[in-house]
């Protein structure tokens, strides 16, 4: 009977023990699995994000390229023009092309210099660790360029933002963040971005910067919503916004040689009273630096033209136009 007892009592015993291993087991993968698909998913939306960047990235190659053949087309069409001793023999499909591309120059009275040729230095998404070699090169020869600006509020940035300043040159802004699906996402992240770079700029440097460029021009196909919308807030601000007509190339992912550099941003100089040339300040855009003497001797080596700072009397070049309300 004693032995019926234990063998029952060590039976029950081996029941428990399963039994806790069975709840063990289950309240382990209740734990695991959840982890375990965490991190997955935490891998993935990382290479997710690092594929939207390389994304913008392109995104914004593709915009600079489609706007200098939209300027070229608009170019030809001018020339084509005035050939034909200012009569309208112009390929009405190619001048539709142009309308749609809403590509216009605004002209304006002429109050810099006299020369008949203006060109205007333009470094986008500085400071960077080459705006003291790029600031040093332009002073070399004595000539005032634009920065646009994004947000850096790190110590040396900030000195650089000063430096751009005491030279003498332009400063204009570039967005904050220069995320473009942040920004563009709607007009309060749009307006909310525009607050901060003006304030870290005039807090820095006692500047309220009245000058601004699009991230990726305002020409760009990132955003859903009409770009109209945020020039015209902009306008509201008493900001101007400009583009570009002459692209360096330097802001593809391809490091271009100085040669390229020079003759890309030659391009069409004497044909043009106004040349913006649109030109990069970023850690990765060494040969910008070095090409940037040849560029600057080659320009000033063109006659009746001068290299001057984007002011408030600047002729804006200006991808799309703003429709304004009466
Ligand atoms: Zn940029």
């Amino acid at each position: 009977m004693s032995e019926d007892n234990y063998r029952e009592t060590a039976a029950r015993r081996k029941r428990v023990q399963t039994l806790k291993k069975l709840i063990l087991l289950s309240l382990f993968t209740v734990i695991l699995i959840p982890f375990i698909l965490c991190v997955i998913l935490f891998v993935k939306v990382h290479s997710l994000n690092e594929t939207l960047d390389r994304l913008s990235l392109q995104l914004e190659e593709l915009a600079q390229a489609g706007a200098v053949q939209q300027r070229q087309l608009e170019e030809l069409l001018s020339q084509e023009m005035a050939s034909a001793g200012g009569e309208p023999a112009v390929n009405e499909a190619a001048k539709e092309d142009v309308k749609a591309a809403e590509i216009i120059t605004f002209s304006q009275e002429e109050t810099d210099t006299a020369a008949k040729h203006k060109v205007y230095l333009t470094f986008d998404d500085g400071p960077s660790k080459y705006t003291e070699d790029i600031l040093n090169i332009l002073d070399r020869y004595d000539v005032k360029a634009t920065f646009f600006v994004v947000g850096k509020e790190d110590e040396r940035s900030r000195e650089a933002l000063s430096m751009i300043v005491d030279g003498g040159h332009t400063l204009g802004m570039h967005s904050y963040s220069h995320k473009y699906t942040e920004i563009y996402d709607s007009e309060e992240n749009f307006a909310e971005d525009f607050v901060k770079i003006q304030s870290l700029i005039y807090e820095t440097t006692g500047i309220k910067s009245s000058i601004y460029r699009f991230p990726g021009g305002s020409s760009n196909t990132i955003s859903e919503i009409p770009m109209q919308e945020f020039a015209e807030y902009l306008d509201s601000q008493q900001v101007r916004f400009f583009d570009w007509n002459v692209s360096s190339g330097d802001g593809g992912s391809k490091l271009l040689s100085v040669d390229t550099l020079v003759d890309n941003c030659l391009e069409g100089i004497t044909q043009r009273e106004t040349s913006i040339i649109l030109l990069h300040d970023s850690a990765e855009k060494r040969t910008t630096v070095e090409a940037l003497p040849m560029i600057i001797e080659n320009i000033l080596a063109l006659e009746d033209t001068v290299i001057l700072p984007i002011t408030e009397d600047t002729e804006p070049v200006q991808h799309i136009q703003i429709i304004m309300d009466e």
